[in-house]
């Protein structure tokens, strides 16, 4: 018995010992698996009453904040590092798409080819997220800087060949100016010739409306006027069945300091003081009305709640969800 026992004891241990060295001979011997290198999802889905929004990415870009921000250098290092970030800032650009039932509306394009590998990824996010450029009846452009409106065109040809671009017409008369180009610095030039090469192949094809200030769009889609990050900054404000969405590109680009400290404003900025009003304006309208709010910079999908505390705000990320 206890021979038996101990023989039956040993033969275990043997076994355990050679399954311990097979396991160790079969992990040497097999390659391990390679990194699948395949970039994260760039779409994501929910409801809005009865309208579907989609936020699509196109993709990130990274930015110097430190430097950008008009903020000492190490106080922004100091907020960045708080929210677990260095610079330069991987940053998000997302544009939406909504789809009403009667209409679908992109707001935004993102950069296409006009900053580099990293963005242009809107349109393969658009197939991916179920619909082609071509189904696309309307494009809202909250301003004409190349990461919003860059997508629009490639090489002078139309990528939306259906839609029509609706921007503020205060945008168009200063981005789209051949006198503003020539007057200003060499650095910026490339801001305004970005704007045209997007722009122009829509207005050649009289696909452009230019409207003034806020006004009902289309059925459920209203401009709501932010002058200051450029000449025509416009937020758009989508309601459905009491539930509201405002997208408010570039009110915001740096969401670990802006939020604890809405007056840093951004070298982008047109007009900094009225870019720092509007960011409060509209915040504070968002944080009272409990709206869901879209923004272009806020990592993606950008969309959330602010909550107001004192002089500084909280972003409440959405839920996930999968529109079960
Ligand atoms: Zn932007």
């Amino acid at each position: 018995m206890f021979i038996s026992k101990f023989k039956n004891l040993a033969l275990a241990a043997s076994l355990l010992s050679s399954a311990a060295l097979m396991t160790l001979g079969s992990t040497a011997a097999m390659a391990a698996a390679p990194l699948a290198k395949t970039p994260a999802p760039g779409y994501f889905r929910l409801m809005l009453g009865t309208y579907e929004v989609t936020a699509l990415s196109d993709g990130t870009v990274d930015l110097p904040m430190e430097k950008l921000l008009v903020e000492p250098e190490a106080k922004t290092t100091e907020a960045l590092a708080k929210a677990f970030l260095k610079t330069p800032v991987e940053t998000s650009v997302n544009a939406y798409l909504i789809n009403t039932g009667s209409k679908l509306v992109l707001i935004d394009t993102g950069a296409g080819g006009l900053f580099g590998p990293t963005l242009g990824k809107l349109i393969a996010n658009l197939k991916a997220s179920g619909y082609q450029p071509e189904q696309i009846d309307d494009i809202f452009i909250t301003h004409m800087h190349g990461d919003h409106v860059g997508g629009l065109a490639t090489k002078g040809a139309i990528n939306f060949p259906k839609a029509t671009v609706h921007a503020d017409q205060r945008e168009s008369v200063y981005w789209l100016s051949a006198a503003n180009m020539e007057k200003a610095p060499a650095d910026k030039k490339g801001m305004y010739q970005g704007a045209m090469d997007s722009l122009n192949p829509y207005l050649a094809a009289k696909k452009v409306d230019l409207f003034k200030g806020s006004s009902e769009l289309v059925p459920g889609v209203k401009s709501y006027s932010t002058y200051g990050h450029t000449e025509g900054h416009t937020v758009y404000v989508v309601e459905s069945e009491g539930q509201k969405l405002l997208l408010i590109g570039d009110l915001i680009h740096v969401a670990a300091v802006q939020l604890d400290n809405p007056e840093v404003t951004i070298a982008f900025d047109t007009d900094q003081k009225e870019a720092a009003k509007m960011r409060e304006k509209v915040f504070t309208e968002a944080a009272q009305q409990g709206a869901l709010v879209g923004a272009s910079h806020i990592q993606f999908p950008g969309l959330g709640h602010l909550k107001k505390s004192g002089k500084s705000y909280q972003w409440v990320p959405v839920n996930f969800t999968q529109m079960r």
